[in-house]
């Protein structure tokens, strides 16, 4: 299974194609960019509780069969936040108090 590299921040709707260097994912692929993580989410995901690692480029470039952005197309759909941001707010301020691997 590949990433679906989706297009956008879930938060502020940041454009985040393919080759962004600030795109920041969880383990179930919520995607965010690096300012909402680093900000109001406080490195904590406001769907799954877990933290963010940054997400890998897909090249563009077919460098080996198979394997490029054309081949293996990122997703279009875009995402939109599933709770208030006052609800999120309230959510990461407990969880970012918990060492990441204890949640
Ligand atoms: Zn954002
Ligand atoms: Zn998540």
């Amino acid at each position: 299974m590949a990433l679906e590299i989706r297009p956008n921040c879930e938060y502020c709707d940041k454009d985040l194609p393919a080759n962004a260097l600030d795109a920041r994912i969880c383990s179930y692929e919520c995607t965010f960019c690096a300012d909402c993580v680093d900000g109001p989410l406080r490195n904590v995901c406001p769907n799954c509780r877990g933290g963010f690692a940054p997400r890998p480029i897909r090249p563009a470039r077919g460098w080996r069969p198979g394997v490029s952005l054309a081949r293996r197309p990122a997703s279009t759909k875009r995402v939109g936040l599933s709770y208030s941001r006052d609800e999120i707010a309230l959510f990461v301020r407990d969880v970012a108090l918990i060492a990441a691997d204890k949640r």
